[in-house]
């Protein structure tokens, strides 16, 4: 059996806190041992990640750094097979999403941020004075120390490289906990680092959240900032314990994305990015959207297209060409989400499709499948339109105007992503200005350029990453004044 060590000072070493078991969700099948992190293992990590950033590392420039993040970018493009095999393996998600989306984009961040580490520069301020000599002002972005990166499960390199990548771009160290249902792509990324990086620059602990290297990390006093991506609940958590030192928190957290399609659309082109927004990894993904909205002229006709689109997926083996639709992650995620399949019929739901465990007579059985599941006919104050789900569901709603879908689609408690299909020019900047998130896609979902700022509002984040949004996260920005 496999087994996933720590990476401590350079060094894989086992968890004092003994081993759990690595679960492929596809068949149930255990794949590997995970090292189960101690406090005083996290201790280490962290020690290791002062020790380099007084020596080493630190005394490396801006460019020196970026030179070896994108050997980081070129030595996981080398490795590609390797990644994509431990992400299907962790994940059970479609081989084609695998190499199109999560390792592609894992070298991509290291290689962006690589770039705008070399190109990182400081503003400057001339300022007069009484005397007339003048002062000059200039900003120095000196780094944060060593800093806590806590990742979900969903998109496992993604998440976690969209961090690292940037964090040590801006000089600092890490000490990175991935989700305990997917610690493959980390372990991977940690022999790349072992190569490539000086002995505890990226340092990797595995573990759950309270009680083990999770909570060791949020109440370590010498971790000066926290990056994670995760349910709003654990970051309100973590936000409480980051309180005490004041930490520097940074947090992209859940959703309960709208997507509004008006009569006017490109019905075709809605149809496709709807279904690609709904059921893009199962619905795993947390800018996924799980409330649509369709205007009343066009609403039966779309309700039946995103249905039959639905019932097209292929459930089934991760490494069948044909398969393009995965498994969810685990068993305990797979009963909370049918249990909301359940909640949605007790609310009155009419199921348009879906809503239950496919059959497929072989191993598959002892995976965590669902159906891809669509309601209708729920008033806006159901449960299930209230809170985030995370499957591979939504809700499609009727509406008759502008003002009526925008009130609908800000009535939550989270803001993370919209998405906003219409050829009118006017109406898709008006919506887009009015609607309560850190993201809207006009006429399209999921189009990302790294440069720009990503994050939630209200419920679901705080801060921003992406480009200079990271690099400003990821320093402290000191002012320096010369008289002259
Ligand atoms: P989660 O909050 O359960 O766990 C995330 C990570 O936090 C895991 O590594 C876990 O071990 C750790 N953790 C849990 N409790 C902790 C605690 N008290 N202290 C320290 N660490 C703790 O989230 P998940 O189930 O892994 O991921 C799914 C969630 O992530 C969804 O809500 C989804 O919307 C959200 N998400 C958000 C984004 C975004 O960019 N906004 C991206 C992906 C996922």
């Amino acid at each position: 059996m496999k087994e996933l060590q720590l990476l401590i000072d350079g060094e894989f070493v086992n968890g004092e806190a003994g081993w759990f078991d690595n679960v492929n969700p596809v068949n149930g099948e255990v794949v590997a041992k995970v090292a189960h992190a101690s406090a005083a293992d996290v201790d280490r990590a962290v020690q290791a990640g002062k020790k380099t950033m007084l020596g080493e590392w630190g005394n490396f420039s801006i460019q020196e750094r970026g030179a070896l993040l994108s050997k980081v970018a070129n030595r996981i493009t080398e490795r590609f097979d390797d990644f994509l095999e431990a992400e299907i393996a962790d994940t059970g998600k479609p081989k084609s999403l695998a190499a199109n989306i999560d390792i592609p984009r894992g070298a991509a961040n290291f290689q962006i941020f690589a770039d705008q580490a070399r190109s990182f520069g400081s503003e400057s301020f001339m300022q007069s004075t009484p005397d007339g000599k003048g002062a000059v002002n200039y900003v120095q972005r000196v780094p944060l120390g060593v800093v806590g990166v806590i990742c979900p499960w969903n998109l496992p390199l993604l998440l976690m490289t969209w961090k690292v990548a940037p964090a040590l771009a801006a000089g600092n160290t890490v000490v990175v906990k991935p989700s305990e249902e997917t610690p493959s792509t980390a372990t991977l990324l940690a022999e790349v680092m072992a190569e490539i990086l000086p002995p505890g620059v990226f340092n990797l602990v595995h573990g759950f959240g309270p009680g083990s290297a999770g909570e060791a990390i949020t109440t370590h006093p010498d971790i000066s900032a926290i990056t994670f991506t995760g349910e709003s609940s654990t970051g309100e958590a973590i936000m409480k314990i980051a309180a005490e030192g004041m930490k520097a928190v940074s947090f992209e957290l859940g959703g309960k994305n709208p997507a509004i399609i008006f009569e006017d659309a490109d019905f075709d082109a809605a149809v496709a990015g709807t279904l690609r927004s709904v059921f893009t990894n199962c619905g795993q993904v947390c800018l996924c959207s799980e409330r649509v909205y369709v205007e009343r002229p066009i609403f039966d006709k779309f309700v039946n297209a995103l249905k039959v689109g639905a019932q097209s997926f292929v459930l089934g083996d991760p490494y069948d060409s044909e398969t393009s639709f995965g498994p969810l992650i685990s068993k305990e995620h797979r009963e909370k989400v049918l249990s909301y399949f359940d909640l949605a019929v007790e609310e009155g739901a009419t199921v348009i499709c879906g809503g239950g465990i496919p059959t497929f007579n072989n191993e598959l059985d002892n995976g965590f499948f669902v159906e891809p599941t669509i309601w209708t006919g729920l008033p806006e104050n159901a449960r299930v339109i209230k809170e985030e789900i995370f499957g591979p569901v939504c809700h499609i709603q009727v509406f008759d105007s502008e003002s009526e879908v925008i009130e609908m689609a800000n009535d939550s408690e989270y803001g993370l992503a919209a998405s906003v299909w219409t050829q009118n020019i006017s109406r898709a900047h008006r919506v887009s200005q009015r609607i309560e998130s850190g993201i809207v896609w006009v006429n399209d979902w999921y189009l990302r350029d790294l440069r720009t700022p990503f994050g939630g509002v209200k419920r679901s984040g705080l801060g921003r990453e992406g480009g200079i949004y990271s690099l400003n996260f990821y320093s402290e920005l000191k002012n320096i004044c010369i008289k002259l």
